[in-house]
């Protein structure tokens, strides 16, 4: 059995490789406690879940159901960017449902990228960018986001032969692993650098609303000119609790819609209806949760930058996100870094290295944990870990 050369060239997902790590150390009887993955811990709302029950029970909802999904789920997509973002969206052309937005994200380079092609990716990113990208046999070009550029990327770097042959670019703001985030005028400045390259923007907001502090991010869409040239993707899964229930959209540039929904009708049938429905219910329904979930990212976020100033680290509060993105003590790197934290405190950490280059020198906590499990996390770090040098 040959795989093919797409497969070949695939490499292991970052989180498969660390869970082999997690596996010998539990075998050797250690009681680990992983800071990697970002799967919020808390259960979805109660008012989301009554809403399924309900509706799994609809045998109208046993059928195949819409392609690009239901009226009423993309209606309430719409009605979202209304009240959050004060946005006007067509719900039939410019919303198109995903089975999770990491579906489409994946899916979108198919709609544009032809071998030989170029995606501008950040570095360090998400992975699936990169990925997508691969399958599709065109190549990545990585755009360094830096802490000293406030991890937004520097078009004007960006060689001119290589943004005329790109036709993709992926940002995401508020940022995973670096937490960073994005204002008007930076979204400004890469709508204009895709209009003069012709390139077709997709943003990730997968985080959009995990923010704390007073800080409330804007939307892509919410500035001039985004709609000529773009998208955004949105999820349920991390503000809502619903990373298992697989649901999110994309929205924006009608013809961009229109070619995911295209190739969407080819390869998948979309979202259960019930899952719609109940997603219409997160996001039109009371959202006390939603706040109630910031104050809890919150705390975890105070205690684990406190402790880490405790231990030497000299870190300021992210305004968004689940993640802390510490640099390494000196003289280690992601990797050794990440190895001496699971050796001595049985702790696990995403090595930075993971999401890209620019990451080395860098890990990432996830605050998707039970704030008492995060908090014996540090104290074993304190304890084991000795004088650090930074
Ligand atoms: C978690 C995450 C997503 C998406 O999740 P879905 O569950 O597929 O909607 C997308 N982008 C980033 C950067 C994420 O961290």
């Amino acid at each position: 059995m040959e795989e093919a050369e797409r497969i070949k060239a695939l490499p292991p997902y970052l989180f498969a490789r660390i869970d082999e790590k997690i596996e010998a150390a539990k075998a050797k009887g250690v009681d680990v406690i992983s800071l990697g993955i970002g799967d919020p811990d808390r259960p979805t709302p109660e008012h989301i879940i009554k809403k399924l029950a309900e509706e799994a029970h609809n045998p109208a909802n046993h059928r195949y159901p819409s392609y690009v999904g239901m009226p009423v789920y993309r209606q309430a997509v719409s009605t979202y960017y209304q009240r959050r973002f004060n946005v006007e969206l067509d719900p039939k052309k410019e919303v198109v449902a995903l089975i999770g937005s990491k579906e489409g994200i994946a899916h979108v380079t198919w709609c544009y990228l032809n071998p030989g092609d170029i995606a501008l990716v950040p570095d360090p990113g998400y992975p699936v960018y990169n990925v997508g990208v691969m399958l599709t046999g065109a190549e990545s070009y990585r755009m360094p986001i830096l802490e000293e550029n406030g991890f937004l990327p520097d078009f004007d770097i960006i060689p001119p032969d290589v943004a005329k042959r790109a036709k993709l670019m992926f940002l995401n703001y508020p940022n995973n692993p670096t937490g960073g985030i994005a204002d008007a005028a930076f979204y400004t400045k890469a709508i204009a650098f895709a209009k003069k390259y012709d390139i077709i923007i997709c943003h990730d907001a997968a985080y959009q609303e995990i923010y704390f502090d007073g800080y409330k991010p804007i939307s892509f869409l919410e500035v001039e000119g985004a709609g000529d040239v773009g998208i955004e993707f949105g999820s349920l899964s991390k503000t809502y609790n619903m990373t298992g229930w697989r649901v999110g959209w994309a929205a924006g540039n009608a013809r961009v819609i229109e070619a995911l929904g295209r190739i969407k009708s080819n390869i998948d049938s979309g979202i259960f209806q019930a899952v719609q429905a109940a997603a219409v219910e997160a996001l039109l329904g009371p959202q006390e949760c939603v706040a109630e979930m910031r104050q809890v990212y919150r705390e975890r976020r105070d205690m684990v930058i406190d402790g880490l100033n405790e231990m030497g680290w000299n870190l300021n509060k992210s305004l968004a996100t689940i993640y802390i993105w510490p640099r390494v003590p000196k003289s280690f790197t992601s990797s050794s870094f990440a190895e001496l934290v699971l050796e001595k405190a049985g702790v696990v950490i995403t090595p930075g290295n993971g999401y890209g280059e620019c990451g080395e020198g860098y890990f990432r906590i996830s605050l998707t944990l039970p704030t008492e499990r995060l908090r014996e996390a540090l104290e074993r770090m304190r304890l084991s870990l000795g004088t650090l040098e930074f």
